[in-house]
């Protein structure tokens, strides 16, 4: 089962690298006062940005198995693509499945989310730039304008 990143939004498994018990009770009620309930804590690491995710879920001895067990996260929180349009996310996750494999199909991946998110704006220009650049003032007043980007200079006086 697949859980992903809420870092990067990896939609791959997560490498496990170890769990924990935290808390181990016993059921206080009959017939199943023999059995105990385990928590416990699973650190993973995500194969993409390297970042670690914990999660907890419960497990009780004698009356469970493997398909029962339910992840809760506790952190980081999951991701929430719901308010993306359903083209942008196709494109996302598209381009999030090949970033690890061939960067450069994750450039196209990205590229065709871009074009996605312009068609969706209904954006308008004769290429993927002149669309951003028609779009950005409007949605992103903060943003420097074409020309602006400059690279930072060396503070003079120093050698
Ligand atoms: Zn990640």
């Amino acid at each position: 089962m697949s859980r992903g990143c809420g870092h990067c939004g990896f939609p791959g498994d997560l490498e496990n690298k170890g769990q924990v018990e935290y808390d181990r009770r016993p059921i206080d009620s009959e017939p199943l006062d023999d059995l105990e309930v385990q928590r416990f804590w699973t650190l993973s690491r995500c194969p993409n940005c390297e970042l670690p995710t914990l999660e907890a879920f419960t497990w009780v001895d004698g009356l469970m198995d493997s398909s029962d067990v339910e992840f809760e996260r506790i952190f980081p929180t999951a991701m929430n693509n719901d308010a993306l349009p359903s083209s942008v996310h196709k494109q996302y996750e598209a381009a999030m499945k090949v970033k690890l494999i061939e960067p450069s199909f994750y450039a196209v991946g990205t590229r065709r989310m871009l074009e996605a998110v312009c068609q969706d704006q209904g954006a308008t220009g004769s290429n993927l730039v002149s669309q951003v650049e028609a779009h950005r003032p409007a949605r992103y007043p903060g943003h420097a304008r074409e020309g602006e980007l400059r690279c930072p200079t060396r503070p003079s006086g120093r050698s």
